[in-house]
């Protein structure tokens, strides 16, 4: 089996009806660029960018920054390589001194609202991007977005940081493509604002079912009801994709999500044609995608979206994957 797996490696990610699928990678570390091109990776679908705060007691410098991007940019050689800005707090505290604690800290100053308050961390990365992206296909992505005015503040920082830079005469990338995480409620709900001002999204299935449920994605007592394939989920998922597609800007899954073969397929059926799981899982979710239809991917959906609870769509998308992979 592991033969056939790596024989994948060179082939599309393509369905049997020969839709195309972009299946990129998940990563956290620089070293994991090689293992995505040795599995094929379409490129990067999600870097995250903490592991610079969470593995040092030191402040990550602009050139830290640069370092750790264009290494992989290089390395995937012209793929198209999406940077998350920092998403620290929360489940990613690590010894950060800037990260206080806090009662609620999945309902606090995280993500998106740490970097905003605390523009000392987020411009130097800002920087780091746009400079790294003179060496590929950058695009630059803002995690846990719950309001237009966070986006707006967010680009509005990045354009600020491009002046500096024209200024400075330092060598960068001004027009790299912006994206935000769709992983809270509120951005689904406001997706049809979003979509205007952003050139992608990618869908955060790991904090869209957390925030849908009311589950602490991290708490053993809840773990049970913390179900992505609850069909609260699925219909958020499903709104996106029609208010995406109704707007031309593509969207990804990029959460735990889409790593699961069967989950994969449901994805495909409701709409999504770019996924992103991590490495290791690349040759499963690619054989998964080579063996369906999209019309049976459909079929899969439709039946799914009659469910009233995640069990009865786990059991029928397990049985679904044994009979079609
Ligand atoms: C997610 O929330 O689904 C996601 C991809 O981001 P993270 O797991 O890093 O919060
Ligand atoms: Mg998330």
């Amino acid at each position: 089996l592991a033969q056939r797996l790596s024989e994948l490696r060179s082939l599309p990610a393509e369905t049997s009806d020969g839709v195309r699928i972009r299946l990129s990678a998940n990563i956290e570390f620089p070293h994991e660029a090689a293992s995505c091109l040795e599995r094929g990776a379409d490129g990067i679908g999600l870097y995250r960018t903490e592991f610079l705060y969470l593995s040092s007691a030191e402040e990550p410098s602009e050139e830290d920054h640069y370092e750790a991007y264009s290494q992989v940019i290089r390395e995937m050689d012209g793929r198209p390589v999406v940077i998350r800005t920092l998403d620290l707090g929360a489940d990613k505290m690590g010894r950060h001194p800037q990260v206080d604690r806090e009662n609620n800290p999945f309902l606090g100053l995280r993500s998106i609202r740490l970097s905003l308050r605390h523009l000392d961390l987020f411009r130097p990365q800002l920087r780091a991007i746009l400079r790294a992206a003179v060496h590929g296909d950058v695009r630059v992505m803002f995690p846990l977005i719950t309001t237009l005015a966070e986006l707006r503040q967010a680009k509005m920082l990045l354009s600020t940081v491009a002046e500096d830079l024209a200024v400075s005469g330092v060598p960068f990338r001004s027009d790299i493509p912006i994206g935000m995480m769709v992983e809270v409620p509120a951005a689904v709900l406001m997706l049809d604002r979003f979509v205007r001002e952003v050139d992608f999204l990618s869908i955060g299935t790991n904090d869209l079912a957390q925030y849908t449920l009311a589950v602490d994605r991290s708490n053993e007592y809840v773990a049970e009801l913390y179900q992505s394939t609850d069909p609260s989920v699925l219909s958020l998922i499903r709104r996106s994709v029609e208010i995406a597609n109704a707007n031309d800007t593509p969207l990804a899954v990029c959460g735990e999500m889409s790593s699961n073969p069967a989950r994969a397929l449901l994805l495909l059926g409701l709409g999504i044609r770019n996924l992103s799981v991590p490495p290791s899982s690349l040759p499963r979710v690619k054989k998964a995608i080579r063996s369906v239809s999209i019309e049976e991917c459909q079929a899969i959906a439709e039946r799914v979206m009659t469910f009233e609870a995640a069990r009865d769509v786990d059991l029928y998308l397990i049985g679904r994957l044994r009979e079609l992979v």
